[in-house]
């Protein structure tokens, strides 16, 4: 059946197959599952491969509903994971932003290394990562890098949904784990072929007009002010979150140009 792939003039459901296989860890490998088109596409490449795995989804408290249903009726063996602060405490969107004292930006997005990058700690970790997902974001990201490279953080290298810097395989120094990302170098077309091609279900909010994926109101998605319109549940818990935000600036003697979590919400929505 594989050589009825053969995407760009280059069969690369093989050679990601291939790469699979070859840095294949006897313990198997930690499958980072998001329940996107990507994360189902390195699933299943994981399943021909004939490799170990585990699938992990880390819950972050904005995952739209549809991606959990999908998940919970095509993927049952998918390990659903609660980020957590050092003293046990869920972390949630809703408590981190008044924890940091500001809502997440383009530029500082806190809320990615607590609640999506964690697990896989000392582990050989699998993801749907592609260069091509970067691409299209092109812009945010020059001013991001420009940042990284001033030195003035460092979260866009660990980030991945800023896969600028990816390399198909690498280790990361920090977390004691091997990261491969066996289709980095496919494009949104290759993926999209597969998945036909495979019958494999994805969720169906791509069928209704979703390109990507991920966290309700996102601040690196273009659709955030649309997707809190989608789910007012989640805007409204947004605004509580920034309302107790301010008055936990109030109570630190921390300066604050807003008075409500609405005027939050406003600004937040326009950048
Ligand atoms: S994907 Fe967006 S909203 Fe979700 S954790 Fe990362 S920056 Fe935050």
């Amino acid at each position: 059946m594989l050589d009825q792939i053969n995407m760009s003039g280059l069969n690369k459901v093989e050679v990601a197959i291939s790469r699979i296989q070859m840095f294949a860890p006897d313990d198997g490998y930690y499958l980072a599952f998001s329940g996107g088109k990507d994360s189902v596409v390195i699933k299943a490449l994981a399943d021909m491969a004939g490799v170990k795995y585990d699938a992990h989804y880390n819950v972050t408290s904005v995952d739209p509903p549809e991606l959990i249903y999908f998940i919970r009726e095509h993927h049952s063996d998918v390990i659903f994971e609660y980020p957590r602060y050092k003293d046990g405490k869920r972390a949630t969107m809703w408590n981190l932003i008044p924890k940091k004292r500001m809502p997440p930006t383009r530029r500082v997005r806190y809320c990615c290394l607590v609640l999506k990058e964690g697990g896989g700690n000392g582990r050989f970790v699998i993801t749907g990562v592609r260069w091509d997902e970067s691409s299209r974001r092109k812009n945010d990201r020059a001013g991001l890098e420009l940042n990284t490279h001033k030195g003035k953080g460092n979260s866009v290298l660990d980030d991945p949904d800023n896969p600028a810097h990816e390399q198909m395989a690498r280790i990361c120094p920090t977390k004691g784990k091997h990261i491969l990302n066996p289709i980095i170098d496919w494009d949104d077309d290759e993926v999209w072929e597969f998945i036909h091609r495979f019958n494999i279900p994805y969720c169906k909010l791509y069928d209704e007009g979703f390109k990507r994926l991920g966290c309700i109101g996102c601040p690196m998605s273009t659709k955030a002010k649309e997707e809190l319109e989608r789910y007012p549940k989640f805007k409204q818990a947004y605004i509580r979150s920034f309302d107790k935000m301010i008055k936990d600036r109030i109570r630190d003697g921390l300066k604050t140009k807003w008075k409500t979590g609405k005027e939050v919400l406003d600004w937040w929505l326009s950048k």
